[in-house]
This record gives structure tokens, sequence and C-alpha cells, in this order.
């Protein structure tokens, strides 16, 4: 978190869970008028104390921190302009960081600091950036001009005696601290927040048709209670499984989701299919994501970890089981395993967004194509892969269908059709070509199943 108390800003940081980090004492310690705060892992730069946020530049009359959401696609050549030497920058946020200090001395001219580097910055940064920023005296929310990531505005006490704004990236945050959801930051808008309120401009191009919010918002990122594009995300979910459900329905006996973001999709899948809906698999609540392991041997350990099965719900039984995506396949493979060995006789497997055929260079810890299990095997081989007894997923139209709205997505990783340049560097990773190994290794026993 960075703090102002008007004059200066202090800012407090590590890696961990924010219960570990911030203990009573040291909120004690941190208390203003204004504030910005992070969590996240970091998709790009290092995963440790250096790369944590926010970002502080002693730069202006009392510096200015940041936060920033997403990925940019053009920080290797902004840090060859800046002079950042190949390896020094800590992550894509530091060099945005020192871009927004470098343009203090262009914007010199102008009086109102922060907010006259940001104009002159922000024009020149390429890919997804949802941002908070702080100076002593007032608090900023910026999107990128395609809006990737999402951010809105909130407000505490009512519209004609407001006794504060919040920003967040989604809107549950809002109501836990008793805010009133007021409207997203538009892409390409900066609202700016101070003792007299919240204003707004463009500092690019915006219209409605050139929105590119990433659908992987829909389908599994966001909490199923937030509201995006003016719909519950939870609603979109069930939606997505009751299409699936007429597009590859299966004799089963149960139909069950994948903790967490699975659940919703599942029930649309039984509602409309009219096969009875079940759980099969607990989740335990203290593990995190394992989807951000990066090694896949961890990754397919961890799923033993966060989640067991059910065995009277699932023995005997035909199952279809319901998941928001497959990305490298690891975790699916593990868990297709682990509800065979618990009596399954069949697992047929819908997934609740189309193949993950491409890498996505906008903040989500992807691999290279050739990683990605659906960009270089058939319907056929996946399914003999993970050892599943059949493997459907929604189309693309039936996706937007059940959020209900036909455009204004990014859906690069489904379809290859990214909305910017990406990184030069990068451009290598989109060649599918077979993998050398062929198929992922085989996973060993996981332990207790
Ligand atoms: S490439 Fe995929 S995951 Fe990345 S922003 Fe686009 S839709 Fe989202």
């Amino acid at each position: 978190m960075a703090v102002s108390d008007g004059t200066s800003i202090t800012v407090v940081k590590d890696t961990g869970l924010v219960a570990s980090v911030f203990d009573d004492r040291t909120l004690h310690g941190l208390n203003g008028e204004y504030a910005i705060g992070h969590t996240r892992y970091s998709t790009a730069g290092a995963q440790d104390w250096a790369g944590a946020q926010p970002v502080f530049r002693s730069i202006g009359l009392n510096g200015f921190a940041l936060a920033h959401n997403g990925n940019l696609t053009n920080a290797a050549s902004l840090g060859d302009r800046l002079g950042v030497l190949p390896g020094l920058a800590v992550s894509d946020s530091d060099i945005l960081a020192e871009l927004i200090a470098q343009s203090f001395a262009e914007a010199s001219g102008a009086n109102d600091g922060l907010a006259a580097a940001l104009r002159v910055a922000l024009p020149m940064v390429e890919g997804a950036f949802s941002l908070t920023l702080l100076d002593a005296e007032r608090a900023f929310g910026v999107r990128d001009p395609h809006g990737f990531r999402p951010l809105c505005l909130g407000r505490l006490g009512s519209a004609d005696a407001p006794e504060g704004w919040v920003l967040a990236s989604e809107s549950p945050a809002l109501d836990v601290i008793g805010a009133t959801f007021v409207r997203e930051i538009l892409p390409g808008e900066m609202v700016i927040i101070d003792k007299d309120g919240v204003s707004s401009e463009f500092y690019a191009t915006n219209s409605e048709a050139a929105e590119n919010l990433c659908i992987f918002e829909f389908v599994y990122f966001a909490r199923p209670d937030t509201r995006l594009r003016g719909r519950e995300v939870h609603g979109t979910r069930r939606r997505m499984g009751e299409l699936l459900a007429a597009e590859s329905w299966v004799e089963a006996d149960m139909v069950m989701g994948v903790p967490d973001s699975g659940v919703p999709a599942a029930e649309g899948f039984s509602v409309a299919s009219g096969i009875p809906f079940g759980q099969g698999l607990v989740k335990n609540r203290y593990i995190g994501r394992t989807f951000i392991d990066p090694d896949p041997d961890a990754r397919a350990k961890a799923v033993r970890r966060k989640l067991n099965p059910l065995r009277e719900n699932i023995e005997g039984k035909r199952l279809v089981v319901v998941d928001d995506s497959i990305v490298r396949g690891t975790t699916t493979r593990a868990l297709v395993k682990m509800l065979k060995d618990s009596g399954a006789t069949e697992v047929h497997l819908r997934i609740s967004s189309p193949p993950f055929k491409w890498p996505c260079f906008y903040g989500i810890d992807t691999p290279v194509r050739q990683d990605l299990l659906a960009a270089t095997h058939s319907i056929d081989e996946i399914v003999d892969y993970l050892g599943c007894d059949s493997l459907a997923y929604i189309t693309i139209d039936s996706l937007r269908e059940a959020i209900g709205l036909a455009d204004g997505f990014c859906d690069a990783c489904l379809t290859g059709d990214y909305p910017t340049s990406v990184p030069s560097t990068q451009t290598v990773t989109l060649e599918a070509g077979p993998r050398a190994d062929d198929l992922p290794e085989p996973q060993p026993a996981l332990p207790g199943v």
C-alpha cells in the first residue's frame, strides 16, 4: 500500500498474503487521506520484494506511487528509449514508472505535476494497463485505450453528500467496504480524485467499439459477484453451461463443476441437460490458484492438495465435469485421474471456453504456444492425454452469446486475433510447430490417490 497524509507518501509492501504483510501494527502507522493498494502475482519481471507494488518514484513535489494491473507490450522498446539497461528494470510496471518520472521534465511547463506527466507518458504506452496512482494530494485511475483489464469507480456516502471515492479492479471490493458502484472507468480515460471530488478526461481516443475487455474475466478471472459491462459474472457463467449442454450433451448420471469458476457453468449445464447436479470435489479454501505455479509438477501435485474427491458421490457414476479452461492440461489430467481413482466410471469433460491456442501478452501468465495443449493437438489426442472419455469446448459464438455482447472483447488466446501488435521478442512463440517431446511427460502418481 502507498498512503499519503497530504504532504508525504509512505509505502509498505512485501510478497505474500495480505494478512501476513499487513498486521495491526503496520496498519496503525498508515494514516492519510489517500491510499492505493496492489495484490496480484507478477506476470512480468521479478516475483520478489523489488517486484512487489506499488512502485514509488521520488520526483515532483512529494513523489508518486503506481499500481499496475496488466502487461505492457512495448516495455522493451520503452526501456531502450529511457536508457534502462537490459535486465536492470524489475518489471514492465517499473519501466512505466520510470517513463512517467522522466515525463515530469517534459511536462514542467504545466502546473499539475503528475497529471501533466501522465498526459505526456500514457500515449507512448502500449498493451494492458489499468492503473491507480497517488501523489501527495490526489489519487488517479487510468485505463488503457483498449480496456483490457477492468477498473471501476465507487462512492462512500450518498450521491448528494459523498464521503469518499474508491477505485477497484472488481466491484465486490466496493461492496465489502459499503461503497456504491458508480461506473466503470472507460478505455483511454483518466480520473483524478482530490478534495473537490472526481474529474475525468481522456488521454486517448475513446469509443465503446474499441473496447477489448479480456473475455477471460467472464470465464475465469473475475469473482462471480463482479459486475462487468452491466452484467453480473455469475449469470454469464451459468449461461455458458446452458449453451455448452445444448452443444455437447452426453448421457451421464451427474454433472459437477471444478471449484470455483467451473461450478456456475456446471449448474447451467445441469438445468439445460436435465442431468442432476452434484458435488464431486471439495476445495481447500486456503490454497491459491494452481494456474499460477510455473512448475508443471508442482501444479499437478497442488491439484491434490487443493481438491479432494467426495468418493460416495462419485463412485459408480458417469460424470460430466465442467471446467473453465484447459491451458497446458497438466492439472486437468491429474483431476481426471483423481476422479477415476475415486470410482467414476466415465469422465466427460465440458469446457466453458473455446480451446486456448494462443499465448496472452496482456497480463496472464500463459506459456509459449508449443506448451498450450490445444495449439498442438487434436481433440482425440487431448482425450487420450487427459484420460477422459470425451471432451467438448463451448464455441466462441456461444461464449459471446452467454455474456450477451457480440463484441468489445479481447479473445486473442482463443482466436489468435490480437488487438495490438505483440512484443517483437515474442513473435517466435506464435509459431505452433510440433513439440519437441510430442506430449508432456506423464506425471508421477499423486500422493494419496
Ligand atoms: S489474450 Fe486471452 S487472457 Fe489475454 S487478455 Fe486477451 S482474452 Fe484475456
